[in-house]
């Protein structure tokens, strides 16, 4: 009879923890998450959570981002907001598909909410002065990435910005985020990026084999970009994705020596290059 209690119980938190609803209570993923919010925007994943995605709020008032993160009205969710102060909250399990990357490509697959993990970084972003992340919050932020990377198993190139699989739409977390130290703390890809200096490389207007090999190592990485050969406004846009995330000391969408060199670098030390 106990045992049949206890069964039961278990399944009543299981369903509880799978039910679209914004009132159900679910158990945080993330053991050090000091509160449960429960946004009603999630739906089932139609693929295992193979990547992490970092965004920023973008909103002056935290409270305000995270009452829109959980209207049913705007439609859309992150798995965790991470507070300027370091507290870590969950809006959505991790199990559930929440919807924070929109229209957006990665390796070819187009449905990066249904594979990934997103985190809200609060930050009010490029349109509001974009300040810098306070140290209690990027010490939560490592914590939290470091615990889903390695309960999910997922791969270094596959911690990436909101930027990176939208870099027409998107900016975020933005070229102040501190990837080398996630890297550092073994969260993400990273190499130290090659020293900018003289010389113009390549450049929207240019075309041939040169942009359409700059393009296909983008695309070989992962981004979302076709080697046509032109160097047009998409990859201008992927070029400047690249540069706010892995050589942010010029973010200006020109493919100079030490963008491709970085590239390359990034591509040599990840499976991707061969
Ligand atoms: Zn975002």
């Amino acid at each position: 009879m106990w045992k049949r209690v206890q069964e039961s119980a278990s399944l009543w938190s299981f369903e509880s923890i799978n039910q679209v609803g914004p009132m159900q209570k679910f158990a945080p993923d993330f053991r050090f998450a000091r509160q449960v919010r429960c946004s009603p925007n999630h739906d089932e994943r139609m693929l295992s959570a193979d990547m992490l995605l970092l965004h920023y709020t973008g909103m002056t008032s935290t409270a305000d981002a995270i009452e829109r993160l959980c209207d049913p009205e705007a439609k859309v969710s992150s798995h965790y907001v991470v507070e300027e102060d370091g507290n870590v909250l969950q809006l959505v399990p991790e199990s559930r598909r929440a919807w924070h990357a929109g229209l957006s490509s990665w390796d070819g697959v187009s449905d990066t909410n249904s594979r990934s993990i997103g985190i809200e970084i609060a930050n009010p972003g490029h349109s509001y002065g974009y300040p810098d992340f306070p140290e209690a919050q990027i010490v939560a932020v490592i914590a939290l990435c470091r615990d889903i990377v390695e309960r999910h198993c997922i791969r270094a190139e596959c911690v990436l910005a909101h930027s990176d699989v939208a870099p027409q739409r998107k900016l975020d977390p933005g070229e102040k985020f501190p990837w080398a130290r996630l890297h550092g703390a073994g969260v993400g890809a990273w190499v130290t990026p090659s020293p900018t200096r003289p010389g113009t490389g390549l450049a929207p207007g240019d075309g041939g084999p040169d942009v359409a090999e700059l393009q296909a190592a983008l695309r070989r990485y992962g981004y979302g970009i076709e080697a046509s050969g032109v160097y047009d406004d998409v990859t201008a846009a992927v070029v400047t994705a690249f540069q706010r995330h892995f050589r942010a000391a010029c973010i200006d969408g020109r493919a100079d020596r030490s963008t491709i060199e970085t590239l390359q670098a990034l591509l040599a030390a990840s499976d991707r290059g061969r």
